[in-house]
Formats: structure tokens, C-alpha cells, sequence
């Protein structure tokens, strides 16, 4: 049997939750965090900022080996030398082991260097500790992790002394190369691992404008060796031992229920129960709580919309949100028409208690919003991405690429048509610039009202503003794109110029949020849980979407579907539509439940599935037959979230017989 070590990212699991370290190695138990590497180097751009990072040590040498015992020898060998600089470097010291990312030894003193793909604003003067000393809580994983892998070296090499950084992307740093993220591809090599092909090499003088910046840590990682405390009882070193000795024993170490639980990647779906996985879940639900098979049929304290005292009801023996009174959400009003958020967590609690399942709607507060619409009604969508590492020389890092939109008009007599749509299929081109200009053209032909669901449009034109704003290139119709982007947006709150334009995008989650609940959707407002629930209960949307009239000839107009048929039902239930669309991720080990678990919530739209498949197109070696399906799945998915939208709207029409 292999050793069972104690590694970065083991301990990393443990800090979130110490009893997923039972479950995490186990083939019995469902896991829904996707362990494909590939996927994970085109969700987030961690990879090809190592590589860029090695780039700066022309000198390192890299401990290739994957074999534990290999490495560690072959780092030893390496660490003999005087000086030297190690990619990769393995080290053990007990029943912990680590790979350093970069570790650069001068005699006796050693530099351990983290790489991260995270951003950071280089001009910020103390951007880890807060005022009153502690360590900022966005960094706190991070120098965890740098202290677990300090406290190894310092244990494996007592007579050496020790500094550790964080190097992270300089969001402030103009990039000087151009073309510079098509340099670093993402490939497989023969056993399925990531590779990164760099393409070209990059020059000194290239190299000399650094968008990664190392920072010294060494101060907030003594800050928690001091001061961070375990149950009450363990300092930080103590709970490093503790960790340690449960994981090489394979004891589980007993849950401690809380918040956390909500996003527990050992949570079963029904798929994996039907194929005989077992759910660390309602292992540890069933042994603190005694839940049965038929407590975790119903709604837990977990689902709660957007509660913050889910602890505190635990902490109570408040597990299931029967059990939940109204003194514990103390529900009020915030003055303004539909439901306040404290009005819409008790409306969700009440519907479970008293086992109601109608829809509750402000129809007074929704027609208020409805009487104010210009028609044609506009429903736009974007897919956007935020790449480390930049595409054209001038770009910061992390600026903000929208490469995709859809747009549905519905028109007053009811029409509806897919108006128009646009993807950037150019490689490594930031496409802002057609992006805006094609959607100014989408809907500058009247003053309609335009919809999006949730910030994130309004966030991106607010970026694309800026870009246009500070570029140093000549833009022929820069004032034009600027009015129309004030037009039709608001400032954000980090703006110093204030505004909102006349023809303001209106936000229907907002609406949704205020004027809407379905218990169908047990307490969600994504749209791909507001959406399947409004289509299940509407007659309006069952009679006009039931029959293949979508993209047909005399029927809706569509530029991506054919004679389409929306509702479709399998053993009596409908068909959710985002499962008619084709696959996003084919040829990648993922499975659907892995998906939704890692792309469901609405504030990780900057990184979910499309800009996975976006990089996907961007940085690896596809085809132009696999390009091409890529794109046209693409174009579907945009299509639905606006359609989603549009029928939505045209329930709610309906339902109040406006
Ligand atoms: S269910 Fe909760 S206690 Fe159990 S492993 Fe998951 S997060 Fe930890």
C-alpha cells in the first residue's frame, strides 16, 4: 500500500473540512469536483501562469518525475548543490510531503515560492492583512497553504532559514508582448496529464515587464502559526499533526455540520446512488443528525436563500427547514414594493412548513413594473471570460473578454424571433470591440426595454467602458460606442463617474427576487431553476412550445435551431431544456451532476461552462470539425438563456392578462 502523506492540497481540504479527508481517496464515494486536470486548466488559467513563472528563472531545473519517492530523492540530489533553483521540488519530512512550485536554494537560505493564478493589484500597500491585524479573509487559503508547505521545510531543512511568497498576477501591470497567452497552449500528454505547449520563447526584453510578482509572506504566515486556533484547543502546527495522523490512519475525524455542507462535493446524485456510490453527505448528516432516506427527500436548513445564521440554527439542533420558526429569520420589510429578503426567506420556509406548493406573486408590484415597458421587448445575454494572462500587448491581466451574445425580441401582438447573436471564432483576438459594436447595431433601431438576468452584463459593459475609455489605439467611433454603452447601463459601484442611461438595462432577476417565488425551485433564482419551473406549470408556454414551431419556416424565427420542439415530457415529468442541448464538454471525463456542481451558481457566470468551452476553443489544439461543433453548441446554449427569459416575461404576461 502507498503511503498515505498529508499533501498541500489534502490539507487544503482539511482546512475547509476535516472529515473530507475520509472520503476524498475513496472510489466508493461520489465525488462531484471534477479531478480532470484538463478541465481544470482551462476553468481556471493556473498552468499557464506556472509556465510563464518558470519563464523568470531561466536557470531552474524541473523535478519531472510523478513517482513520490523518485522526486524526493532526485530534489536531495539537486538541494546538494550550493546554489540552485527547483521546479516541482519534492520534499517529505514525516508523514508530509509536498511539491514546491519554484524553491530556490543560496547556501543555507532558502526562498519557497506559491504561484497562483489568482489577481491582485501590485500597488496596493498591505493587501493581506486587514487593519486590526489579522489576515484578510480572500487570503487566508492562500497563506494556509504557503504556511503548511513552510512548516515542511522548516522541519525537513532545520538548519536552513526560510522565506516564503505568494506570486500572483499583477492586475496593474500593462503586458508588454503581444500575443503573449497564445504562447502557452494547453495540451494532454500520452497519460492524460496537462501539458503546456509553449510555442514560442519569450525574450529578455519581453520578460523585463513582469505581470507575475512574488510578495514576501512571511509576516502574515507567523501571524498564523501564532494565532490560529482549531476547536478551541489546537494551534495551527498542532493541527497540521493532527490532520496528518487521522489521514495516514484513515480514521475519520466526526463532522462538525455547518454551512459549509451546502457545497459538499461528497453529496450523491441520484445517478450516482443508482450506480451503487455512496454519499459522504448523508453519511455525516445520518450519523450527527439521525436523518433516514426520508429526511434527505426534504428541504434541509442548507437551502435557505441567501441566510447567513445557517450555523446558528445548527448549532440549535435546527436541521430541517420544518424545524425552523419565524422568530429564527425575523422577517421585515425594506419599504420598497415586493418582497424584502428576510419576506422571501420566510415566504420559502412557510411553503415547506405548511407544505404549500402554489406560487406566491406580488401582482400589484409586477404590473407596476410591467405597465413601465417600452415594446419591442429585448432580451440580451453575454458569455465573457477573464484570462490571466493577456492576448494583446496593452492588456492587463484579468481584463474582461466578452466573446459571446444572444438577443430574442418579443414583440407586442406576442411574436417572438431570435434577432440576432454574435461569437468571436478569431484566435487569440480580444473580441470587445466587435462585440459592441454588433450589439449596438442589435439594438439601436428603437427604444425598446432591454432585460438581462443578474449584474453581469451590466458589470461587463462597465469593463468594455473602461477599455474603450483608457486604450491608447485610435477607435474611429469611440464617443458613439461610449454613449451607447451609457445608454443602455448604469455605473458600478467602484465607478468614479456616475450615471444611468435613459433606456437602462432592467434586471428581471431583480424582478424575480421581488415579485416572484416558486416553490418548485426550493429557494433558487438561477435562471436554470426559475425557467424549468415556470415551463412545468404554464399552460400558455405548454400550448404554444409543444408543437415543433421553433426555427420552423411559419413559426419562431431562430438562427441556431430547426423545427424545435421546447417541451417534451418522459415519464409524465417535462424534459428540462438545457438537457435536450448538446454536450459542452465532449471527449472530457466530466459528468453532467460534476457540471452543475462546479457552474450552477450565477456568480461564477465570469467562469462558467461557456468560458471553459471558450478556452477550450482559445488555448487547445482542436480541429476546425471539433471547433465548429464547439461554437454551434455555444450559439444554442446563449439562445436558450435569452428564450428562457423571453418566456418567462410572456408568462407573467399572460398570468396577469396584461
Ligand atoms: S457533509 Fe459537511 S461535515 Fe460532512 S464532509 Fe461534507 S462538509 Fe464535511
Amino acid at each position: 500500500m502507498r503511503p498515505r502523506y498529508l499533501t498541500k492540497s489534502k490539507f487544503k481540504l482539511a482546512i475547509e473540512c476535516p472529515t473530507k479527508l475520509y472520503y476524498s481517496d475513496k472510489k466508493e464515494y461520489a465525488n462531484q469536483k471534477s479531478e480532470d486536470s484538463f478541465l481544470m486548466a482551462l476553468a481556471e488559467s493556473g498552468f499557464q501562469v506556472a509556465e510563464l513563472a518558470r519563464r523568470y528563472y531561466p536557470d531552474g531545473i524541473l523535478v519531472e518525475s510523478l513517482d513520490n519517492d523518485e522526486a524526493i530523492k532526485l530534489t536531495a540530489d539537486l538541494l546538494q548543490r550550493g546554489n540552485v533553483i527547483i521546479f516541482e521540488a519534492a520534499v517529505r519530512y514525516q508523514n508530509l510531503f509536498l511539491r514546491a512550485d519554484i524553491l530556490i536554494k543560496k547556501g543555507n537560505h532558502l526562498q519557497l515560492i506559491e504561484v497562483k493564478s489568482k489577481s491582485i493589484d501590485g500597488s496596493d500597500k498591505s493587501p493581506f492583512m486587514t487593519k486590526n491585524k489579522g489576515v484578510q479573509s480572500d487570503w487566508k487559503e492562500y497563506i494556509i497553504d504557503v504556511a503548511f508547505q513552510k512548516y515542511v521545510l522548516f522541519n525537513a531543512f532545520p538548519d536552513c532559514e526560510i522565506s516564503s511568497y505568494l506570486m500572483l498576477v499583477d492586475k496593474s501591470i500593462e503586458c508588454q508582448t503581444e500575443g503573449l497567452n497564445q504562447r502557452f497552449r494547453i495540451s494532454k500528454n500520452e497519460n492524460g496529464k496537462v501539458k503546456i505547449i509553449v510555442s514560442q520563447e519569450m525574450t529578455k526584453e519581453e520578460l523585463s515587464e513582469k505581470i507575475l510578482r512574488a510578495f514576501n509572506i512571511d509576516h502574515e504566515i507567523n501571524y498564523i502559526f501564532k494565532n490560529e486556533k482549531y476547536d478551541e484547543v489546537r494551534s495551527f502546527t498542532q493541527q497540521i499533526s493532527f490532520l496528518a495522523q487521522h489521514y495516514a490512519d484513515d480514521i475519520k475525524i466526526y463532522p462538525k455540520l455547518g454551512s459549509v455542507c451546502a457545497s459538499c462535493e461528497f453529496k450523491a446524485s441520484q445517478e450516482d446512488e443508482l450506480s451503487g456510490l455512496k454519499s459522504g453527505f448523508k453519511e455525516c448528516w445520518s450519523q450527527v443528525c439521525s436523518f433516514t432516506e426520508n429526511d434527505f427527500l426534504k428541504p434541509t436548513i442548507l437551502d435557505i436563500w441567501d441566510y447567513r445564521k445557517k450555523d446558528k440554527l445548527i448549532e440549535s439542533r435546527k436541521f430541517k427547514m420544518s424545524q425552523v420558526e419565524e422568530e429564527d429569520i425575523e422577517p421585515k420589510s425594506d419599504s420598497k414594493p415586493g418582497f424584502s429578503r428576510t419576506e422571501r426567506q420566510w415566504l420559502q420556509v412557510k411553503k415547506v412548513k405548511y407544505d404549500d406548493n402554489e406560487v406566491e406573486i406580488d401582482k400589484e408590484g409586477l404590473e407596476t413594473e410591467i405597465k413601465k415597458w417600452i415594446y419591442p421587448l429585448h432580451f440580451i445575454d453575454f458569455e465573457t471570460t477573464m484570462v490571466a494572462i493577456p492576448f494583446n500587448k496593452g492588456d492587463r491581466p484579468y481584463q474582461g473578454i466578452a466573446f459571446q451574445f444572444s438577443h430574442h425580441i418579443l414583440r407586442e401582438d406576442g411574436a417572438v424571433e431570435h434577432a440576432s447573436q454574435f461569437i468571436n471564432k478569431e484566435i487569440g483576438k480580444n473580441p470587445n470591440l466587435d462585440f459592441i459594436r454588433a450589439l449596438k447595431v442589435s439594438l439601436e433601431n428603437d427604444n425598446g426595454t432591454i432585460f438581462r438576468f443578474a449584474d453581469h452584463e451590466n458589470t461587463f459593459l462597465n469593463m468594455i467602458l473602461n477599455q474603450i475609455q483608457q486604450s491608447n489605439i485610435f477607435i474611429e467611433d469611440k464617443e458613439q460606442l461610449i454613449d451607447f454603452i451609457k445608454l443602455i447601463s448604469k455605473s458600478t459601484g467602484d465607478s468614479k463617474e456616475k450615471w444611468k442611461g435613459n433606456r437602462c438595462m432592467v434586471d428581471l432577476l431583480q424582478l424575480v427576487k421581488r415579485f416572484y417565488y416558486d416553490p418548485l425551485t426550493n429557494g433558487s433564482n438561477s435562471i436554470k431553476k426559475v425557467f424549468p419551473a415556470i415551463l412545468s406549470r404554464s399552460l400558455f408556454l405548454k400550448n404554444k412550445y409543444s408543437a415543433p414551431i421553433y426555427g420552423s419556416i411559419k413559426g419562431i424565427r431562430s438562427l441556431n435551431f430547426k423545427d424545435w420542439q421546447w417541451i417534451k415530457t418522459e415519464n409524465g415529468k417535462n424534459v428540462d431544456p438545457y438537457d435536450l442541448l448538446p454536450n459542452l464538454f465532449q471527449g472530457i471525463d466530466v459528468s453532467d451532476d460534476q457540471i452543475d456542481f462546479m457552474f450552477n451558481d450565477e456568480s461564477l457566470k465570469a467562469g462558467g461552462a461557456a468560458s471553459i468551452a471558450y478556452s477550450r476553443m482559445q488555448f487547445s489544439e482542436m480541429n476546425e470539425l471539433e471547433r465548429e461543433e464547439l461554437t454551434q453548441a455555444l450559439l444554442r446554449y446563449c439562445e436558450l438563456d435569452t428564450l428562457a427569459m423571453v418566456m418567462i416575461v410572456e408568462e407573467w404576461i399572460d398570468m396577469l392578462g396584461k
